[in-house]
């Protein structure tokens, strides 16, 4: 068998060409279809008959893409990516097949109805009931008229979201401003000047070049003390893709919005639901738009009054320190960060040099340990990418290696930005052979190398905590079905429990000391700096708090479709009842919110404030016990991450905290309280 399909072995990274990703991709899919049309002829009932020949030949496919994607992010080059683009269509293909494959489906209905279901397995049944209904909410139970409309929405809905992703990023690309006058960019620091400046000479242009890229608009919002350039830059920013300002008309998302509803409506109610809400939520925590919405007016009626002080203290400060006697969306950035100067003396860059990423990860190390008794044992036998990644074997204090774990923590060329845990290889037990779970655990801290140390920013330590976290989910698991394990299954909005809650350690004075040194003199992050970092942490977040809660209920309603289908009327209406600010009535929002139009999120978009409730609440209880406390540790691990989603988050959640989630931490956790 060719050694990226083994999903027992680790993946030969040395050995991965892209003629042997096209070889394996073709052994892979072609196993997967006989192994289904093979149960689907026998027609036996068994659970080894039916589940697991299918299991394998689709542990194979995953470990080939697991392989190929996480090589593809970590070390890309042009006939990789061409490898990997095609190996993505094929098996997402291949994967909507078999969830629309109705023979199997019936076949797989007819065994959850025998006397045997009931006798097997926890995981195996929850797997199996899990399949139906992915199987269900794929179309497959549908009669043949309303299964080809399902199929032919389903292909429609997928090139809408593509156009609407790309209206953005082309709206974005389709702007810049040239500038000349350095005087012009006055407040910019230096790396934003030479950002710009890049950006220019790569066009050709002398000067500096502002474009609407995520960076160049921060830091203009941010710092410029320009406030024509600020005005230019949010307007030209805030109407992309859309009827409004200086490509008004060229790349407009609005008619594309309107089809989208429109169909994901139809697709709802083919599938029996209410509206594109109910479908949403049929794989998530909240039980219906009810609740949701209760928890987020409640939130926003909690957020509200700190958002006003916010404001109102802004407006003061404008007028008193800045001469902005009439602020405007434009400014609010310019002033917060200012007004945060004033406040909150805390240096940057004097807090990076406490944080050297050797001394960072020893002390992270040591709070593995304490809180679950871990230890993570290098292993120099093992093929990597690059000489900047480390396979741990993860240890438990038996002595016995029981997971294991890949680190890549530094940015470099050909590597995707951002941070991200992903599965290597699941928990398997085939025949007496049990593999261990392997995470991916990859960030992108400054470069190691040329003689300067990786300085990591008192953000990039949560960061690797945060990501630790969905590690830990998947490497913790005690589930031998990979489809309910770790991370797996996993109800979507409370996904981020894990790694939100691990974040919260980086708030800890003494952890922080156990994972600091500085640079010169190895000296621990000093408790006055700390303080200061702590009092900014809450800075404006009434603000911020109700922003996100503005975005949840527009998607919310939008979806649900009781104020119509006109994005900027729901949108009105949700400013009307919540919000401290509004942007200007030309301002488009909803034509660039790509997160619900072209990303997975809708009606999904509470999912950030939800899970953030079940993770503060879930670390109060480690606060609770002292936090490093490992029999909250060792709770964490047997009643949430273990369990995959062999039962409810609800009621994991209530297992390990011995009761329902209460918003009251996540309150205390953003100083709302
Ligand atoms: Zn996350």
């Amino acid at each position: 068998m060719n050694a990226i399909l083994e999903p027992l072995s680790l993946p030969p990274f040395s050995a991965i060409t892209p003629a042997s990703i096209e070889v394996a991709l073709d052994a892979a899919l072609t196993e997967y279809q006989a192994a289904t049309d093979q149960v689907v002829d026998r027609r036996a009932l068994g659970f080894d008959d039916i589940w697991m020949p299918v299991e394998r030949a689709k542990n194979a496919v995953d470990a080939l893409w697991s392989a190929v994607s996480h090589l593809k992010s970590v070390a890309d080059n042009p006939e990789l990516r061409a490898a990997h683009d095609m190996a993505r269509a094929r098996i997402v293909e291949a994967t909507t097949r078999a969830l629309q494959n109705r023979a199997y489906f019936d076949l797989l209905t007819a065994m959850a109805k025998t006397p045997g279901f009931a006798t097997l397995d926890l995981a195996d049944r929850v797997a199996i009931e899990r399949r139906l209904r992915d199987c269900r909410l794929a179309g497959v139970a549908l009669d043949t008229d309303a299964r080809a409309r399902f199929a032919d929405i389903s292909v429609e809905l997928s090139q809408l979201s593509t156009a609407f992703g790309s209206a953005v990023v082309d709206a974005t690309d389709a702007w810049s401003k040239q500038i000349t006058d350095e005087s012009e960019l006055a407040g910019l620091p230096d790396a934003a000047k030479a950002m710009f400046r890049a950006a220019a000479s790569a066009k050709g242009l002398d000067g500096w070049l502002i474009t609407l890229q995520m960076p160049s608009v921060d830091a203009v919002l941010t710092f410029a003390e320009n406030r024509d350039l600020r005005q230019t830059l949010y307007t030209a920013f805030g109407t992309r893709a859309s009827d409004q300002g200086p490509h008004a008309g060229e790349y407009d998302n609005g008619p594309r919005m309107a089809r989208i509803l429109e169909l994901r409506r139809e697709a709802a109610g083919l599938l029996g639901f209410s509206d594109p809400v109910a479908w949403s939520l049929a794989t998530k925590m909240a039980a219906d738009s009810g609740e949701i919405l209760a928890f987020l007016r409640d939130l926003a009626a909690r957020a509200r009054p700190s958002a006003e002080r916010d404001l109102a203290e802004m407006r003061a400060f404008a007028a008193s320190d800045l001469g902005i006697d009439d602020m405007q969306p434009w400014d609010m950035g310019f002033v917060g960060n200012r007004l945060r100067a004033a406040r909150y003396a805390v240096d940057e860059q004097a807090v990076r040099r406490f944080f050297p990423v050797e001394k960072v990860i020893e002390g992270w190390q040591a709070l593995l340990h304490r809180l679950f008794g871990i230890r993570l044992r290098a292993r120099d036998d093992v093929d990597l990418w690059h000489t900047d990644a480390t396979f741990y074997d993860v240890v438990g204090e038996d002595g016995l290696v029981f997971a294991g774990l890949y680190i890549d923590l530094h940015a470099r060329a050909g590597k995707k930005g951002g941070a991200w845990m992903a599965e290597a290889r699941p928990r398997l037990r085939s025949g007496n052979i049990v593999s261990h779970p392997v995470a991916y655990l990859t960030c992108n801290f400054a470069p190691r190398g040329g003689g300067d140390p990786s300085l990591l920013s008192h953000g990039d330590v949560q960061t690797l905590l945060h990501e630790t976290g969905h590690c830990l989910h998947l490497l913790f698991t005690r589930v031998n079905r990979p489809s309910v394990a770790g991370v797996n299954g996993f109800e979507w909005d409370a996904v981020e429990l894990p790694s939100q809650l691990m974040e919260d350690f980086a708030w800890d004075r003494d952890i922080l000391t156990s994972m600091s040194g500085h640079l010169d003199t190895g000296e621990p992050l000093p408790a006055e700096l700390f303080a200061a970092m702590l009092a900014a942490r809450n800075f404006q977040s009434g603000l911020a708090v109700l922003r996100q809660i503005e975005f949840a209920m527009f998607d919310l309603i939008l979806h649900l479709g009781t104020l119509g289908s006109d994005p900027m009327a729901v949108i009105g209406a949700v400013r009307d009842e919540i919000a401290v600010i509004r942007p200007p009535a030309w301002h488009r929002f909803p034509h660039a919110f790509a997160h619900i139009f072209a990303g997975g999120y809708a009606a999904g978009y509470y999912s950030y404030l939800w899970a953030e409730v079940l993770s503060a609440d879930g670390f109060g209880k480690f606060v609770e016990a002292g936090l490093v406390d490992r029999a909250t540790g060792d709770a964490l691990r047997e009643e949430i991450l273990s369990r995959g989603a062999t039962r409810s988050a609800a009621e994991s959640f209530r297992a390990f905290r011995g009761r329902a989630p209460d918003n009251a931490a996540m309150l205390a956790r953003r100083g709302l309280a």
